[in-house]
């Protein structure tokens, strides 16, 4: 490979270093607080004003993690410093860049970081591939004590095992993934086996049954119901996150679509929905994907506030979108859990009496996403949640 360091940087076991890097999944992710710390400890412990990690691949080093070197994410093979650090197992100690052939006319030396010095400790698998390099950069020449190279040496080694910790972590999610998919998909079948042969059951019921069986069976009647929704929930959420999802648009009236999908919410006589605003905009979007985040958002307005006896339901026109607000009077949500809310599985502590995977407002917010939208919540504790989300008009 052509580089500005004049020698070969390509070690012999490239394609096999490269494949452990792969296995990791950590090339061109995003930044991660774990190893900013790691960069940012470095900086404090050697008094350096900058510090780096960066992992290379067969052309590229991905800089995941820096203390003060912002705004670069990656640089060429050809460039980087890393891509000879990672030729030896050993810590590459450049002490003055000037004094040295292979970094005196660097462009990173003479021209753009002005750097003076180099201290790079390489990245190294528990089976011994070079995957990247922790690094001190000063604009000044400085010496490196023994003492010094035996700390960056460990604070490699941690970055290994954040490294390693962060595969396993992953893979676990990965496997939790997997399994929800398949669970979900081969429960299906039976579940709507199981719900038909009941709805049958209770429509053809001569009266045979006597009036506790008739309880018995209207009871596994709605449980078959309610688990029908979580399984299609787990399923839906499953093929959201492998992008195996469409969108399918008609024109409609939103205000008469929560009319018609939410007349269940209001059965018992708990609740009251009011729509305000504007009552006769059309929208062009996914009917019954719409339909599901209204049903999801007033649906968890009767579930988390249970006391809110008026649930206001907003439709406004903003030129070139239409914004709906869903808002109850509840117990509203902590201001530390809202940032969180529409995270996959995420449910707040205090309402696990309730039933629910936390995946409803994951599956609103993909939908109205993959929708051109936006979605959101403000809330005040004590005083109650609105719940909004915007479509285009323009599509
Ligand atoms: P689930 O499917 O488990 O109900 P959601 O994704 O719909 O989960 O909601 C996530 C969390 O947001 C819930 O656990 C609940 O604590 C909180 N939440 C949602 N809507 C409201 C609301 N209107 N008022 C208070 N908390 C809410």
């Amino acid at each position: 490979m052509d580089n500005v360091f004049g020698i070969d940087i390509i070690p012999d076991n490239d394609a096999e270093r490269v494949a452990a890097l792969e296995h990791y999944q950590i090339i061109n992710t995003h930044r991660e607080k774990a190893f900013d710390s790691i960069c940012a400890l470095a900086c404090e412990l050697f008094g350096c004003p900058i510090s780096h990690i960066s992992f290379l691949d067969a052309d590229t080093e991905y800089i995941k993690a820096a203390c003060g070197l912002d705004g670069i994410a990656k640089v060429s093979r050809s460039i980087g410093f890393c891509a000879v650090a990672v030729l030896e197992p050993e810590l590459l100690i450049v002490e003055d860049t000037l004094l040295n052939n292979l970094f005196s006319n660097h462009p990173y030396v003479v021209d753009k970081l002005q750097i003076r010095f180099y201290a790079g400790a390489p990245i190294i698998t528990p089976d011994g591939f070079i995957i990247g390099t922790i690094c001190l950069i000063d604009t000044a020449p400085r010496k490196f004590s023994d003492s010094e190279k035996r700390i960056l040496k460990k604070l490699a080694n941690l970055v290994m095992e954040q490294t390693e910790l962060r595969y396993n972590n992953l893979s676990l999610i990965q496997q939790r993934d997997e399994f929800i998919a398949i669970a979900s998909h081969e429960m299906r079948t039976p579940l709507t086996s199981l719900q038909a042969s009941l709805q049958f059951i209770n429509e053809n019921n001569d009266s045979s049954l006597n009036a506790t069986n008739q309880r018995m069976l209207q009871h596994a009647y709605r449980n078959a119901e309610k688990l029908s929704h979580l399984v299609n929930e787990m399923f839906e959420a499953s093929r959201i996150a492998e992008r195996q999802f469409s969108i399918n648009k008609s024109i409609f009236n939103l205000a008469e679509l929560t009319d018609s999908c939410c007349g269940v919410f209001t059965q018992t006589g708990k609740h009251q929905l009011v729509t305000h605003g504007e009552k006769y905009i059309q929208v062009n979007a996914d009917r019954q994907k719409i339909e599901q985040v209204v049903v999801n958002l007033v649906g968890n307005a009767v579930k988390y506030a249970p006391q809110s006896k008026i649930i206001s339901i907003d439709i406004e026109y903003l030129g070139s979108e239409v914004k709906m607000s869903v808002t109850d009077t509840g117990p509203g949500i902590e201001p530390d859990k809202l940032p969180h809310i529409f995270r996959r599985f995420y449910r707040t502590d205090n309402n696990l009496t309730q039933t629910g995977l936390g995946l409803g407002l994951y599956i609103c917010a993909e939908i109205i996403r993959e929708h051109g939208g936006e979605i959101g919540v403000s809330s005040n504790v004590g005083e109650g949640s609105t719940f909004w989300f915007t479509l285009p008009l323009n599509s």
